[in-house]
């Protein structure tokens, strides 16, 4: 048994993993780390230095330099929670180099959490099987690709954001072939995950279930 509890969460844009993180973190009084902000942050200093997040040099450049400077308010900002961050981030994320410049960080946020706080919950697209291989509970969240599409396009119209459905599912498609696809790290259930298949559960649903998993997986581990 570690000092403290792990819990690793991983699925694809949109299937809702990132709300239930945070409310599982928040409701067992754990740390919380959604390691994708750290792939969108470098995808946005790529952007911002004139690079080309398609371009190894420029994204390992990047990646290199952000993992030295890391603080957790560059991890705050709203520029960082759009569709084009999340296309660029998954487009740094296939390069190896960048992985390798941002696993440490997440390596010591997982075996440390702050003083008193019992656990931690990351969420990403490889904390099961690459960061965390031995987390106490792992979960994988999916849905379909209709539903991920729905709710991300009524979330980005909510914000006044002009886009189809069309669009929005090609773009969700796009993303999760390269996320799958890549040879480093590539988007998959770890063996030993548990999968929770959200298209049909609304959010307070999903979250019952996803309690009722991790509650379980404490008391074994
Ligand atoms: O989860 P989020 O949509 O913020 O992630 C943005 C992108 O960052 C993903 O599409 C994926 O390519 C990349 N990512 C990753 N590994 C992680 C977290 C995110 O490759 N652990």
């Amino acid at each position: 048994m570690s000092a403290h509890y792990v819990i690793a969460i991983d699925g694809p844009a949109a299937s809702g993993k990132g709300t239930l993180a945070r409310r599982l973190a928040r409701h067992l009084g754990f740390a919380y780390l959604d390691t994708g902000t750290l792939y969108r942050a470098v995808g946005k200093a790529v952007r911002d230095g004139g690079g080309n997040p398609e371009f190894e040099s420029d994204a390992v450049f990047a990646a290199q330099n952000f993992a030295h400077s890391l603080k957790a308010e560059d991890l705050q900002n709203p520029a960082l929670r759009t569709d084009e961050a999340g296309q660029d981030a998954s487009k740094v994320a296939k390069y190896p180099q960048v992985r390798e410049a941002l696993l440490q960080f997440q390596k010591d946020f997982a075996a440390s959490p702050p003083e008193g706080i019992a656990g931690v919950v990351m969420d990403g697209r490889d904390i099961g099987t690459v960061i965390c291989p031995d987390a106490d509970v792992k979960l994988f969240v999916t849905a379909s690709t209709e539903v991920r599409s729905k709710r991300r396009y009524l979330e980005l119209t909510a914000k006044g954001l002009k886009t189809s459905m069309e669009a929005v599912m090609a773009d969700m498609t796009e993303r999760d072939a390269r996320d799958s696809g890549r040879d480093t790290a590539p988007l998959k259930p770890a063996e030993d995950a548990h999968i929770l298949d959200t298209s049909m559960l609304d959010a307070d649903a999903a979250f019952a279930a996803a309690l009722a998993i991790v509650l379980k997986g404490l008391q074994r581990s």
